[in-house]
């Protein structure tokens, strides 16, 4: 039976991308719900590679000895709010509140500023613990771009719709999930880690 990887999240979108893009190593790739394990983790470090090792530890506290516990975190910094939602991208303006809500709060904000001052970008940090790494391993994906003028586009969540990347010209909700996951914060962070774990294990 192939080793086991847990990855701590319960969002089944992000598991078919960590699915696709891990898929060839050889390991059985499980959703938290799929090993069993539930609990709260509260996030309170300070950076999205604090966060994510937080996420991986209280993980791989209630996994397998030999399970290789992969968790992530990730947002949106926006230049000209100094980096702002940032960590706090999920709970900007209370969790509950509507993205429609969000983007329209953040394009307020950015109000009369030139396109070369709207640059911003969705990073993603990724952290694995496993026996063979004990102090972790942690590796950032980026995705740079710029907040756009209004929302366009269907596809994705969160601020998809106000995150245009030049290179396509549109917006991240406009691109299909196959294209974003071949250029995203998510998919440029997974395919290091692949490379990282290839390298151990
Ligand atoms: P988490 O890492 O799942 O906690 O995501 C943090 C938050 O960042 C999400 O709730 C979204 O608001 C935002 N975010 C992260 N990745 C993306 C993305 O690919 N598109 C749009 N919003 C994102």
């Amino acid at each position: 039976m192939s080793r086991r990887i847990i990855f701590a999240t319960g969002n089944e979108g992000k598991m078919r991308e960590i699915r696709m893009i891990l898929g060839d190593l050889d390991l059985q790739v499980l959703s938290m719900k799929e090993a069993g394990i539930d609990i709260d983790i509260v996030e309170d470090g300070t950076t999205f590679e604090e966060n994510a090792l937080i996420k991986a530890r209280a993980v791989a506290a209630c996994a397998g000895r030999d399970d290789i516990v992969l968790a992530d975190d990730s947002g949106l910094e926006i230049d000209y709010l100094n980096g702002e939602p940032g960590i706090y991208s999920a709970r900007y303006m209370g969790e509950d509140t509507s993205y429609r809500i969000k983007n329209a709060n953040l394009i307020g904000r950015l109000e009369g500023v030139p396109k070369a001052k709207r640059t911003a970008r969705f990073v993603c940090a990724i952290a694995a613990v496993l026996p063979e790494a004990a102090e972790g391993i942690v590796v950032r994906g980026v995705i740079e771009g710029y907040i756009g003028w209004e929302e366009k586009g269907t596809n994705g969540f969160g601020y998809d719709t106000i995150f245009y990347v030049d290179e396509y010209g549109c917006s991240t909700a406009e691109l299909d999930s196959e294209t974003k996951n071949s250029i995203s914060h998510r998919g440029n962070a997974l395919r290091l880690m692949k490379e990282r774990l290839a390298g151990i294990l």
